[in-house]
């Protein structure tokens, strides 16, 4: 008799192996590769997905167990998206039933067939086709709906609606009974014939140049890096090579950092590609993220706009990649499966011979080594677009002057300029709360965190001492634990602190914070935003949530209040992340006609790499900064692997990581790679928990890979792995 098929199955969770089945007993059964399958484990049952099949087994055949069932009929994943599944299973060393599941929307993660395509929707009346959307202007969210769905002749689904237009129920229920729209069900995902007319610009000769030459390469595998300061008119050479790309008949997906993915890029999007386009992000329903990943994965509409995750989303027909803002640090996943989608949207675009474009108006220094020795192509933009001009950055020395709550003389002066000329001015400062910490003036007594290495942050309307680190909080205290006295005071400023003094410098003159405290409901930061644009504020005050993806026309004068943690940070990377930080601030300043105005407070105006920054630019800068790091032998010029561990024993985690080391041949026989470590962290304590770094590094990748792989062999026969709680980080970006 013919001996059975072996089915190999992978498990969700931290499983580095595959499982062996034998096939179901009954049913329709049709082993391909990229199926789920529900099978017996221990006592239960669990969900895993095929990853091949083969004749015979390492065990004994009487020794397996058989699958229950086939859950999907076909494949969820081709055989291309399986191989990148098992590529950064490889590559970041992390267990493969995890980056698998870790990829499939949670619906399917779960024991729950496909979800079927008819979806609940809106469409227009023949009524609401006629309405002049003009006259909506006092119901902004009926115009918004009406103006969606004119775009989308199939209509749009409820739930697309609720997300991302600012509908509500009841808005829907008013424009039902006004009889503009009506219920649909949708069949399937809706295209529309005719994508709404918009104006384009034409290219100017630079952009036109690099859509020429990304188009070239329409169908082969080619990297660019499309450097171009903030405002040259990226956006616009992304839209013109997703045109190109859907005219080839290919889909395209563009990845965009989490705080990126507004409404208002989505919009230009659509605007441009009507609802050809759909969204991914970690803010939609899980119903919502199943319809849009089926709707790739059947390659039934052709663009995904996506966060990080939306990497992996299967696309069939993949022709072309677009990584915005490149060098921002939410592509790469700090906890768990720490991937960086960037890096993957790379080895993607070579599976499927396609190009991929990484922009930013601050490329990361990775990309410009690539980019000089090679491997990127580079296209530059270094002027803007529309005429407008870029703003001018100056040094604001704070040395010897006394500040007004982190304000200097001549920054107060110049907003007070900016304010009364009716322009729009814009205040930055990195650090959310009224003040970094209380200290008694007194004793000299700190809000210390109880639980980790750093200070409580004070939040004064809360009342509240909160550590940022580990969400630890408490109230404020009447008067100091240690001796008594009531003298409690702030120390340094935080946007709460900074806002309450503008609003007394500036009575008469409305006032908008923007941080994560002033944002936290739903559908909060889109109305500031709105407002903020309708020029209802002429005052902006924030954190880096202002610094990204937003267009503030109006603002010409942009004031940044501290940018001397990053000059000295622990981090190799601190000066590069400023450098990224000031210019992305900066770049919102001065996008109309109006030449805009950057203030920059330091206490270290003399700092070289500063001054190159504010001289000469960016490209100085990061050659600068290149040439360091070439020196110091750091990435991008070696390659890094950091392997963490904490435990609530204070010695275990060092002394487990000395182990791991000693358990692996002598590291002096180790030519090519050099060992930092084991270390505490820089923050030793976090959470209750302590923390110890071991650092591992080589200019040879395939030499530091060998090494963590034959590591990762041993790591769970060492009996402390499992009182201590490790994880890998290859090509880690923080080293906190
Ligand atoms: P980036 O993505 O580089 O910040 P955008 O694509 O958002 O730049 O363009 C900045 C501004 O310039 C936008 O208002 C855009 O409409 C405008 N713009 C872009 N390209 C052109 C062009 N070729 N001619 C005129 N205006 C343009
Ligand atoms: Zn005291
Ligand atoms: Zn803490």
């Amino acid at each position: 008799m013919e001996s059975e098929p072996i089915l190999q199955i992978v498990l969700a969770g931290p499983l580095r192996t595959a499982f062996d089945y034998l096939p179901p007993a009954q049913g329709d059964f049709n082993p391909l590769p990229g199926c789920r399958f529900q099978v017996p484990f221990g006592r239960g049952s669990r969900i895993g997905l095929l990853i091949g099949v083969s004749a015979d087994s390492s065990l004994p055949e009487k020794s397996l167990k058989r699958a229950i069932r086939q859950l999907d009929p076909q494949p969820l994943f081709t055989s291309e998206d399986l191989h990148l599944l098992h590529w950064a299973a490889d590559y970041y060393q992390h267990p493969l039933g995890d980056v698998i599941f870790h990829a499939l929307p949670i619906n399917l993660r779960k024991d729950r067939p496909e979800q079927s395509s008819a979806t609940p929707g809106y469409r227009l009346t023949e009524q609401g086709r006629e309405i002049d959307l003009e006259t909506l202007k006092r119901a902004p969210k009926q115009r918004d709906i009406l103006h969606r769905l004119r775009h989308a002749q199939a209509g749009l689904a409820t739930r697309l609606l609720l997300a991302e237009a600012s509908a509500t129920h009841s808005v829907l229920r008013i424009l039902t009974e006004k009889g503009w729209i009506e219920a649909c069900q949708l069949s399937q995902d809706s295209t529309t014939e005719s994508p709404p007319e918009v104006k384009r610009h034409a290219l100017n000769s630079q952009q036109q140049q690099a859509v020429d030459a990304v188009r070239e390469q329409l169908g082969q595998f080619q990297p660019f890096l499309l450097d171009g300061v903030t405002g040259s008119g990226k956006t616009e050479v992304y839209l013109y090579l997703v045109e190109a790309a859907l005219q080839a008949g290919r889909q395209v997906l563009v990845l965009v950092p989490e705080i990126g993915l507004t409404p208002q890029l989505l919009q230009r999007f659509r605007n441009r590609l009507g609802d050809r386009v759909m969204a991914l992000h970690s803010g939609l329903p899980d119903g919502e993220r199943e319809r849009v990943w089926q709707a790739m994965r059947s390659a039934r509409q052709p663009v995904l706009i996506g966060t990080r995750s939306a990497v992996f989303c299967p696309l069939p027909k993949l022709g072309l990649i677009i990584v915005d803002e490149e060098h921002d640090l939410s592509f790469k996943q700090q906890e768990g499966f720490r991937y960086s989608a960037r890096d993957l949207s790379l080895v993607r675009a070579r599976q499927h011979y396609c190009p991929v474009v990484l922009g930013s108006a601050t490329p990361s220094l990775e990309s410009l080594r690539n980019a000089r020795e090679g491997r990127y192509k580079l296209l530059q933009l270094p002027h803007r677009a529309a005429h407008s001009q870029l703003p001018k950055l100056q040094l604001v020395d704070i040395r010897n002057l006394t500040l007004n709550h982190g304000l200097s003389p001549v920054l107060i002066r110049e907003l007070k300029k900016t304010l009364d000329s009716g322009e729009q001015a814009m205040v930055f400062l990195n650090r959310r709360g009224y003040a970094p910490m209380l200290t008694c003036h007194a004793c000299g007594w700190l809000t210390d965190c109880p639980r980790c290495d750093a200070r409580m942050t004070h939040h004064r309307q809360k009342n509240l001492l909160w550590c940022h680190h580990c969400g630890h909080q408490q109230r404020v205290p009447e008067q100091c634990p240690e001796c008594g006295s009531p003298d409690l005071r702030p120390v340094g400023q935080g946007t709460e602190r900074v806002e309450e003094r503008l609003r007394e410098l500036f009575p008469d003159t409305p006032l908008a914070r923007i941080d994560r405290d002033t944002t936290r409901r739903r559908g909060s930061l889109e109305k500031m935003l709105g407002d903020v644009r309708a020029g209802r504020f002429p005052l902006l005050l924030g954190t880096q949530m202002l610094a990204k993806g937003h267009h503030f026309p109006a603002v010409t004068l942009v004031a940044i209040l501290d940018v001397d943690q990053g000059l000295f940070g622990a981090d190799f990377r601190a000066g590069e992340r400023m450098a990224q930080l000031v210019l992305q601030v900066a770049g919102r300043a001065g996008r109309a006609e109006r030449p805009g105005q950057v203030l920059i407070q330091t206490r270290h105006p003399d700092h070289p790499l500063m001054q190159l920054l504010i001289r000469e630019g960016y490209p100085a800068f990061s050659a600068e900064a290149l040439e360091e790091r070439r020196l110091a032998q750091l990435p991008p010029f070696t390659h890094q692997v950091l392997i963490r561990a904490e435990a609530n024993d204070a010695r275990q985690p060092e002394d487990f990581l000395q182990q791991l080391l000693e358990s692996g041949p002598p590291t002096n026989d180790l030519t090519g790679i050099e060992f930092w470590g084991p270390i505490p962290a820089p923050m030793e304590r976090r959470a209750g928990k302590t923390r110890a770094h071991l650092l591992v590094q080589s200019t040879q990748r395939a030499l530091l890979h060998r090494w963590l792989k034959d590591l990762l062999t041993r790591i769970d026969q060492l009996p402390m792995s499992r009182r201590v709680r490790w994880s890998v980080d290859v090509d880690p970006q923080e080293m906190y």
